[in-house]
């Protein structure tokens, strides 16, 4: 039986958060949020006679992202129109860029369960975002309704080569660009709100074979989820009618969330003629060398690059890797507590479990919150001199969190000093153990699991404030003591 081979490409649309929009001073606004048509202005919606100007924010959160995609800039390129009748873009066209796009012959480098994978990309280029329209129906006849807050938003569209070969590969690389695009600070990631829209194209070849297969795209998927989905039910959909004989056909699916299965949306022979010529209202669009060194000198440093180097210096797990550098202020939150002489292992337990959960709760970013990295620092450093202990501790933190003061300060106000001193702890066992002489019988005639019980009791006397280390040593030893003058007093011993 011939063994087949998903070759995957990727056509990625992304949103670039600027203040204005493409082509007017119109605001970018969420367009979940504002009202419909709040943000709109001659140019956007399409009036006869108006100019576009170009957004030259927009060109450079482009760059950036070319840049680092590893793409060739173009010194020059061109706008072209996008003709199409819909009243998404009354204009009846969308301004795009075709034959010279702003930059080709990129990279992304993804991690994979068997390595490293480089995904060549095709091409980048800037182009303008349609309305929103919401069909309607209502007794009997049906409407639509036209917001076009969104039209003339700055949008990028970014292809990549076929070199994907599984879904698992394509949520990978969807996953792997999102985070490049928040450390870009050009868009806050999402497929949800439609902010990054992605369309994979599939096709399945016998392996070996160079030549591509006839593909389908799949569209309107709206989570990393339903991409992966999406990929992973087209692949094993494709495979079937191979090896039945069948013939694939080059179609446009939709992927049908209640089902988890995908539909034919439109065959080839219905695809559009877009007529594509260049812009007559734009000049060619040129991009000076030192614009593209200057952006350069910038770029942050990359999430993978991010990730290499915190597995090197922090030894730390891909898991909590993963988590510490997915935004990269907590990246960066979680080396300002490091630089305060903090086990990095500890660093990351307290920021991706409590203060993430405190974070989710009051539903904050951590560059809004009151604990600062040194006031984290403290805390920790009060929890490996024994000052405190875990349970407490967190109480500590919830306290800092939410009233934004010192560690220091809460623990002596409320009381939560960890009691470390040996005298206190051998009293406190003292009194548990003469308080409970059955199970105390019982831990002597060999029943030793009684000793976590006995823990528990004198953790309870002590208010959960007893240093727990220093507890079972105390228990520890104040049994062996017990058990050694039981030993001489049992007249079976001779
Ligand atoms: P179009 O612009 O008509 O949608 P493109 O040739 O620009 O088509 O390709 C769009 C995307 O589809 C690219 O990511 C490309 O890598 C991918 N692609 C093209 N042909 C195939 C194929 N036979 N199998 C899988 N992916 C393909
Ligand atoms: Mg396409
Ligand atoms: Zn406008």
């Amino acid at each position: 039986m011939a063994q087949f081979e998903a070759v995957i490409g990727l056509e990625i649309h992304a949103e670039l958060q600027t203040a204005s929009k493409m082509f007017c001073a119109c605001p970018v606004v969420d367009t979940t949020q504002a009202a419909p048509n709040s943000a709109v202005c001659p140019v956007c919606s399409g009036m006869p006679g108006v100019l576009p100007v170009v957004n030259r924010r927009a060109v450079e959160y482009a760059l950036r992202v070319a840049l680092a995609l590893e793409c060739t800039v173009a010194p020059i390129s061109i706008f072209a129109r996008k003709n199409y009748f819909y009243p998404d873009l009354p204009k009846g066209y969308q301004i795009s860029q075709f034959e010279q796009p702003l930059a080709r012959n990129g990279m992304l480098t993804i991690r994979t369960s068997s390595g490293e994978k480089r995904i060549r990309i095709r091409r980048v280029h800037l182009e303008e975002d349609a309305g929103k329209l919401t069909h309607r129906g209502q007794n009997g006849s049906s409407y639509t309704l036209i917001d076009l807050n969104r039209a003339g938003v700055p949008l990028l569209e970014i292809v990549s080569e076929p070199d994907l070969r599984s879904a698992e590969e394509v949520r990978t690389f969807a996953v792997a660009l999102r985070d490049i695009l928040r450390y870009l600070e050009v868009n806050s990631g999402g497929m949800e709100k439609g902010l990054i829209r992605i369309e994979p194209n599939i096709s399945m070849r016998q392996a070996g074979e160079v030549e591509l297969g006839t593909r389908t795209e799949i569209k309107n998927l709206n989570s990393f989820r339903a991409l992966e989905r999406s990929v992973a039910f087209e692949i094993e959909r494709q495979s079937e009618m191979l090896r039945e004989g069948k013939l694939i056909s080059q179609e446009t699916m939709g992927w049908d969330e209640t089902h988890q299965v995908t539909v034919p949306q439109r065959s080839k022979e219905e695809a559009h003629d877009y007529r594509y010529f260049p812009e007559p209202d734009l000049p060619p669009l040129v991009i000076e060398p030192q614009w593209i060194s200057k952006i350069e000198s910038t770029l942050p440093e990359l999430p993978l690059e991010k990730y290499d180097r915190f597995q090197a210096e922090y030894g730390l797990s891909d898991y909590d890797t993963q988590l510490l550098i997915e935004d990269w202020p907590v990246a960066e939150y979680f080396e300002n507590v490091v630089a305060h002489q903090i086990d990095p292992k500890s660093a990351a337990n307290w920021i991706t479990g409590e203060l993430f959960s405190l974070m989710n709760q009051a539903v904050i970013d951590i560059k809004h919150i009151v604990v600062s990295p040194e006031q984290l620092a403290q805390l920790l450093q009060l929890i490996r001199r024994g000052e405190i202990n875990l349970t407490s501790a967190k109480t500590v933190l919830a306290e800092m969190f939410a009233s934004g003061g010192n560690a220091a300060e809460i623990i002596s106000s409320q009381g939560l000093r960890q009691i470390s001193d040996s005298s206190q702890v051998s009293e406190l066992v003292q009194t548990v153990l003469s308080e409970n002489p059955e199970p105390v019988a019982a831990y002597l005639a060999g029943k030793e699991t009684v000793q976590n019980w006995l823990f528990g009791q004198v953790m309870r006397a002590a208010k959960g404030q007893a240093n727990p280390e220093i507890v079972q040593r105390e228990l520890k030893h104040q049994l062996t003591k017990l058990q050694a003058s039981d030993t001489v007093r049992d007249p079976n011993v001779s």
